[in-house]
């Protein structure tokens, strides 16, 4: 019998002793085990036995422990010790509706740890470690799975594990970027033949996936464009990516001029998305960025205005998959902008202005979304003129202290009243635009003397009702 070797917590070996006094045995499981064997970090703290529910409940409330009943139906407790928190789930078997909703149609508690693992979703979270003992179960053939580094449904009939429920799917392509694992081919059959199965799972489930999938380097803290882009092409492989976001998929074999594309459209955009700083937004937006260019094609046999098109199509594509204002409006910007300057030809003082009107972060994330890009075109390799021009660019903005909104100018809106005699007005805003933007130029003419006479130069034009706001 294989022993893990690991000094399990102190709480944790206290509760299962705990277990045994009740007669069971208590194992951890799941991602737990898995990460221990692979040397990873361990994101949360997953056990079983064969203990019910309510018995764990009476039997933490007996030892003053606090502990909150997740999902009872489930089978799943949340004990707190300490600082410390376990998530407690009965050995079960559950049965499906088979149309890939994820939730079960009825669960059923069991004595047995081979029960157990069969109803879970891969065999290489399926390895059980006896928390007293360190003695591992292996039911599934996890082991063998790990060292090949092969994702395997852990029951012998993927179709029938990834019919039950198609959240594992996304499960699957997940674990294979985080881990950067293989699917073994009938796994990978299975899903393909059964992705579908995903438009029954709801857009949260699915958008909650997708983030990780995004951000799959970034979990075990190794920046890494090939483990995301691993993922992210068994994301189209599979055939979740037509289900999820079919607008991308529109892009598959959309050909781009050789001299500076090696890839179609749509694998362009993972490249691109695979390339990105690891957030979030950087990551979508790389995904999104292009998504506008068979819609052009299609429209005028070019690509003109791609951007623009692809900024609608993109909130489109966000909001049916629930994400926030927040994060709609920010990838949006990203994609209407991704064009901006292609040739490197924008004065720096053109650039100080448009910069400001962005704001420093956002004129940031288009430096970076322009050097993965280029990158993503698997092309070129070299650093990105542009990126860095504007990078540098923006650095010494902030060593001269340019303003980056109206608030940082050096005046405020009733200085503004005082020194024309006028009342707060709408074209008291028009009046800090126009200093904002004259300070992108000249930052030192950022001091109130300087200010007053500027403001005063400006005051004829803008007190009329024309608005110079451009905020784009
Ligand atoms: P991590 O926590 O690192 O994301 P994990 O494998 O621990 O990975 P969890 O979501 O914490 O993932 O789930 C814990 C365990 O529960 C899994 O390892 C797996 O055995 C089982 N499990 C979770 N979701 C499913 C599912 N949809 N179908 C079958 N088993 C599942
Ligand atoms: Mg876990």
């Amino acid at each position: 019998m294989t022993k893990l070797q690991y000094n399990f917590s102190k709480g944790l070996r206290s509760f299962a002793a705990l277990v045994r006094n009740e007669g069971a045995t208590l194992y951890a499981v799941g991602g737990m085990v898995r990460n221990i064997l692979l040397e990873l970090p361990i994101s949360d703290i997953d056990i079983c036995s064969s203990l019910r529910p309510e018995k764990i409940i009476e039997m933490c409330r007996r030892n003053g422990l606090r502990v909150i009943p997740k999902g009872l139906d489930y089978g799943t407790v949340e004990i707190h010790w300490g600082s410390e928190r376990f998530e407690h789930t009965t050995f079960r078997s559950d049965s499906y509706a088979m149309n890939g909703e994820h939730r079960p149609t009825s669960v059923n508690f069991s004595e047995c740890l081979e029960d157990d693992a069969f109803r879970r979703d891969f065999s290489i979270n399926a390895i059980y470690a006896d928390v007293l003992s360190g003695e591992l179960s292996d039911p599934t053939g996890g082991l063998a799975d790990l060292e090949h580094g092969i994702l395997r449904t852990a029951s012998k009939d993927p179709h029938c594990v990834l019919r039950e429920d198609a959240l594992r799917i996304m499960r699957l392509i997940r674990f294979a970027g985080e881990l950067g694992f293989d699917i073994e081919p009938e796994t990978f059959n299975a899903a393909r033949e059964l992705a579908e199965g995903l438009s029954n799972i709801s857009y949260e489930r699915i958008a909650a996936e997708l983030n990780k999938l995004l951000l799959c380097d970034v979990k075990y803290g190794i920046r890494s464009a090939d483990r995301v882009f691993h993922g992210l092409e068994l994301f189209e492989r599979v055939g979740a990516l037509d289900i999820i976001i079919p607008e991308l998929a529109r892009g598959r074999g959309l050909k781009q001029k050789p001299s500076h594309h090696r890839y179609d459209a749509l694998y362009h955009g993972l490249h691109t998305a695979a390339e990105t700083c690891p957030t979030l937004i950087m990551r979508l937006a790389g995904l999104l960025h292009d998504v506008g260019k068979p819609y052009a094609y299609e429209r005028g046999g070019n690509m003109h205005d791609h951007n623009l098109i692809g900024e609608n199509i993109s909130r489109e594509i966000l909001h049916r998959l629930r994400y926030d204002n927040k994060t709609l409006d920010e990838v949006a910007f990203i994609v209407r902008n991704h064009m901006y300057d292609l040739n490197n030809t924008a004065k720096d003082s053109t650039l100080r202005v448009r910069f400001v009107i962005w704001g420093y972060e956002r004129a940031l994330e288009i430096a970076e979304i322009r050097e993965a890009d280029v990158h993503g075109s698997g092309i070129i390799r070299d650093r990105v003129k542009a990126a860095d021009r504007w990078r540098r660019l923006l650095e010494q903005m902030v060593e001269d202290e340019t303003p980056f909104s109206v608030n940082e100018l050096r005046c405020t809106g009733s200085n503004i009243c005082q020194w024309l005699k006028i009342p707060a007005s709408p074209a008291v805003g028009r009046i800090k635009f126009c200093l904002l933007k004259h300070c992108a130029r000249f930052p030192s003419d950022n001091n109130p003397e300087k200010l007053r006479i500027l403001a005063k130069n400006f005051a004829p034009k803008l007190c009329e009702n024309s608005s110079p706001m451009n905020n784009n």
